[in-house]
Formats: structure tokens, C-alpha cells, sequence
């Protein structure tokens, strides 16, 4: 049976980026991949700006770093000065006001006192005494143009937008830009016995937990996911949804992929055109996963992703058919569609494993290697792990205490405290 990292290569080789797109500059860019080289259309500062709240000063009138200064005008921020610094001359300035012309430094208020005017040759206005070291050329002021030019490239393409990204697009004058989109997902969820969660469950029913979590798994790993509804265990009603999900980049389908009688998912792919790449991977829980791909003639709603080449590539639908227990179906979204998800977006596809030590002796026996759920922790210099108590792949609420899969390897063993161990991490902070 093939091994969770061969059958993660057999995804990772079939993704590739999807084409760039326009997209607003809003919080939902955050974490997407810039496509665009990104041209500042101004200097920044656009003119020399004080850094400080203070006067303007020429540096020539304060050798010593002291003296009084009449004070001829006062620009805020958002103003322009209007009278040029002669000698003996001083500017209140504040934070983000231009510099008047002949100024070539700043003195921070904190440094000065305000004094009265007895000097013959002004009949009004303020003298300010300024009692601090020699200031040095330029201080507390940021030249024109220092951060960036107009025509300079402020961001390159494949820059991932964070928060701080965000600013300086919107400095740039930027409120769209190109960018790898995210994936249009859908999430459909089978079986007769499935009811959703406002509906009291009948004999024999449950309500249909994994639809809102893989919405939610989707959403967290970046995609922009769509519920469709449940299918009931039949050819005329899992078809229609089949070819619905179908119309998305990914199409990620819960139940229906084991060896029951009414395991008809992977029948009802094969019909409507998909081709089967694995379906069974070696792991605990999971093991009935399956993974295919449709390539469409007609492009429709879909987007044609470029090859490494420049090439235009075949529009394509991942599809990934997930077991239905629920923890099955995290597992394996963790392992093999959020990596999908990832790449589709330009993005490193981990999984993100971390190596960690177990903090005590874990009984546990598996034919497969097992996910396990547990508690990871950074416990000062390095991560220590913790398997929680769990019932298996259907005990979901199992998996409410851990944030992450501790991966086991097969056999009958002792998992002894000091043994180091890989963790799928599944939550991030
Ligand atoms: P299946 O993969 O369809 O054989 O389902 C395996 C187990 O998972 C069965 O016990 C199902 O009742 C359960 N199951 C299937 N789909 C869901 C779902 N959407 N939410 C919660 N449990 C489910
Ligand atoms: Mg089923």
C-alpha cells in the first residue's frame, strides 16, 4: 500500500499555481502571494520631514549646542512652511511637518525652553532657548525619498502578503493588485443517515459533522470553500452534486469511500470523468483515501493555471475523497488537501512537521502508522509532545483537546518519555 509521503508527492506533482488574478487589498489578501512586481508612484518621505516635535534649527547657530532663536513660524503636520530659516532663526515644528528651507536639523522640544523676547530687533513673537549637545546634520529629520523613490520596486512578485505589505500597497496608492487567487473549494458530505445540524437526528441518524469542520479546515488553510449539501447514498443524488462540485479548483467529499456496500463515491468519480490517481494510502486513521483529478475540454467557470514554463496548462478539479469518520477526515485533509490548497496558491505546501519528545510513556498498537492525537508544547528548549486519550477515528471530541497528530510507527509498543517523535502540527498561532 502506498506510504503517506509517496501519496502527498503523487498530489503535489499534479498543483500548480493558479493564474494571478486582481484582487482588493483588504484583510482577505492577507497570506496570498503578490504577481506583480509592485512600482512606487512617489518619494517617501514625498518632501524632508521632522521625526521629532521640536524647531527647526540651523546647526551653524548652535556650535555649542546652545542659544536663543526667535521663532518665526510653526508648521503641523499636513502644513508647508513658508518662511525660509535665516540665521538666529528657529521653526516649531511638529512630528510629520516638512522642513522649512535652511534648516538642517531638528531640536526635540524636550530640549528647549521658551523665553521671553527682549530682543531689540523684534517687536513680536516667541524666542525659544535651546539647551542641547551640538546637533549633527540632519538629525531627527528623514530626508526626501530615503524609504523609497518614485519608479523604485517597493515589492517584487512572490512577496507574501502580511499586515505590513498591506501598508506599504496602500502607501504606493495601491487598493488592488495582482495576486495568485485562492481556490474555489467545495465541501460535499454523503451517506443516508446524515443530517444536518439543525434537524433533531431520527433512528439510526447522526448530524453531519464533518461538513461544517472541513468548511472550516478549508477556510483556515486558505481556500475560499463552498457547502453543498448532503448527498444521500444513491447514483441519482450523489451525480448532480458530483457535477456541481466539479465547476471548483477542489472538490473535497466526506463518506462513501470504503469498501461498504454503499461506498459508491469512487463509482460515481469515474463516471463523471475523474481520474483515479491513489485510493487507500498506509496510515491510521484514513486508510481509505482517495485522490483523483478531472482535466476539463471546456473551461466554463474554471481557471487555467500557467506551468513552470509560462504555458497555459489544462483547467483541472482536485478531488479528494475523504473517509468518513471524522477524525479520518481531518487527518487526511491536513495531510493531503490543505498541501493542495497551499500549492495552488504559490505557497510552500508542508505539511508542517515538528520533531518532538515525548513527555511520558504512551501504550499504543497499530498494524499502520497512527496520527494520534495529542498536546504539543514548547517547553523551554524544545517541543515535548503528549498523546491524548482517544476512541479512534470517530471520536472526534477526542481531538478537542489536542492541537496537533503525534505519528506513531507501527507495532506493538511502549512509546517511552525521551523518544522523539514527528507531530503534524495542525494549529498555528
Ligand atoms: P463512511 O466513510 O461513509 O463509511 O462513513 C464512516 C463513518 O463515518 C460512519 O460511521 C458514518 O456514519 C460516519 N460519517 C460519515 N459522514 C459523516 C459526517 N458528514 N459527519 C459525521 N460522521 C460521518
Ligand atoms: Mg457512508
Amino acid at each position: 500500500m502506498l506510504q503517506v509521503a509517496e501519496a502527498q508527492r503523487q498530489v503535489l506533482e499534479r498543483v500548480q499555481p493558479l493564474p494571478p488574478a486582481v484582487w482588493s487589498l483588504g484583510p482577505e489578501a492577507l497570506g496570498l502571494v503578490l504577481a506583480e512586481d509592485v512600482v512606487g508612484d512617489i518619494d517617501m518621505p514625498p518632501f524632508d520631514k521632522s521625526l521629532m516635535d521640536g524647531y527647526a534649527v540651523r546647526s551653524a547657530d548652535l556650535p555649542e549646542g546652545r542659544a536663543e532663536l526667535d521663532v518665526i513660524e510653526e508648521v503641523t503636520a499636513g502644513q508647508t512652511p513658508r518662511k525660509k530659516l535665516g540665521p538666529g532663526q528657529a521653526t516649531r515644528i511638529m512630528t510629520g511637518a516638512p522642513l522649512p528651507d535652511g534648516a538642517d536639523a531638528v531640536v526635540m522640544v524636550e530640549r528647549t525652553r521658551l523665553v521671553e523676547n527682549t530682543s531689540p530687533t523684534r517687536e513680536q513673537g516667541a524666542r525659544v532657548a535651546v539647551e542641547d549637545k551640538p546637533p549633527k546634520p540632519d538629525q531627527n529629520i528623514l530626508r526626501r525619498g530615503r524609504e523609497m523613490r518614485a519608479g523604485e520596486v517597493v515589492l517584487s512578485a512572490g512577496a507574501r502578503i502580511r499586515p505590513q505589505e498591506l501598508g506599504i500597497l496602500a502607501t504606493v496608492g495601491r487598493t488592488q493588485a495582482q495576486v495568485i487567487p485562492r481556490p474555489r473549494l467545495a465541501v460535499m458530505s454523503t451517506g443516508d443517515e446524515i443530517v444536518e445540524a439543525a434537524q433533531t437526528p431520527g433512528p439510526g441518524q447522526i448530524r453531519n459533522g464533518n461538513g461544517p469542520m472541513l468548511v472550516g479546515l478549508a477556510a483556515r488553510a486558505g481556500a475560499l470553500p463552498t457547502y453543498l449539501g448532503n448527498a444521500k447514498d444513491r447514483l441519482e443524488s450523489l451525480r448532480p452534486m458530483v457535477e456541481k462540485g466539479l465547476q471548483h479548483d477542489v472538490l473535497v467529499l466526506t463518506g462513501g469511500v470504503s469498501a461498504g456496500k454503499l461506498d459508491l463515491v469512487p463509482g460515481v468519480l469515474a463516471d463523471a470523468g475523474v481520474d483515479a490517481v491513489f485510493h487507500k494510502v498506509q496510515m491510521k486513521p484514513g486508510k481509505p483515501v482517495f485522490f483523483g483529478y478531472k482535466e476539463h475540454n471546456v473551461v466554463g467557470t474554471l481557471r487555467v493555471p500557467l506551468n513552470k514554463d509560462g504555458t497555459r496548462s489544462v483547467p483541472t478539479t482536485f478531488v479528494f475523497g475523504l473517509p468518513g469518520n471524522p477524525v479520518s477526515s481531518m487527518v487526511c485533509f491536513e495531510l493531503f488537501v490543505r498541501p493542495a490548497i497551499r500549492a495552488c496558491m504559490g505557497l510552500s505546501p508542508g505539511p508542517h512537521l515538528v520533531s518532538a519528545e515525548m513527555a511520558q510513556d504512551y501504550a499504543y498498537r497499530s498494524d499502520r502508522v497512527t496520527y494520534h492525537p495529542a498536546i504539543l508544547e514548547w517547553a523551554g528548549n524544545s517541543w515535548k509532545v503528549r498523546a491524548t486519550p482517544w476512541f479512534g477515528s470517530a471520536d472526534l471530541r477526542g481531538v478537542n483537546a489536542a492541537n496537533a497528530f503525534v505519528i506513531l510507527p507501527p507495532g506493538d509498543t511502549v512509546h517511552k518519555a525521551g523518544t522523539w517523535l514527528d507531530v503534524l502540527v495542525v494549529e498555528r498561532e
